[in-house]
């Protein structure tokens, strides 16, 4: 019990090593809606390495993370900052937006321009792998 504790605590210090580095690469804007002035936090993109690893890291704000961990409240008008983050030249943030594409067109109705978006997308073979592999890691 308490050693699952002691890894959990061990990964958000190793996690948080990254944070300056994140706060540089973001220019403290939320890397998926681009929100400023508000708290951002370290979101690891699935699957999650078993060690933590800056690559697999997105700094993202609040309503972000909860909508991505709750997919229940995802509302659509927040995530048409996809038309942009979808795009980014991070892999990580690249691949969540992937990912939550995908996640909406399967929830929500009048996804047209999502679909659009991701026929417009082009993924390098790469940023394909780790879209499948996250999806199928679920
Ligand atoms: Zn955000």
């Amino acid at each position: 019990m308490s050693k699952g504790l002691d890894k959990h605590k061990h990964r958000s210090e190793s996690l948080s090593y990254f944070g300056k580095d994140l706060v540089r690469r973001s220019g403290s804007h939320c890397e998926l809606c681009n929100a400023s002035g508000t708290k951002l936090s370290i979101f690891e993109v699935p699957p999650v390495p078993k060690e933590p690893d800056f690559e697999h890291c997105i700094f993202i704000c609040d309503t972000c993370k909860e909508q991505i961990e709750k997919p229940k409240t995802l509302t659509l008008d927040h995530w048409r900052c996809l038309n942009t983050s979808a795009w980014s030249t991070v892999p990580a943030v690249q691949v969540m937006s992937v990912l939550m594409i995908d996640q909406l067109i399967n929830s929500v109705k009048e996804n047209e321009w999502l679909q659009d978006l991701k026929e417009q997308l082009y993924l390098t073979e790469e940023i394909q792998e780790w879209v499948t592999s996250a999806q199928s890691a679920k």
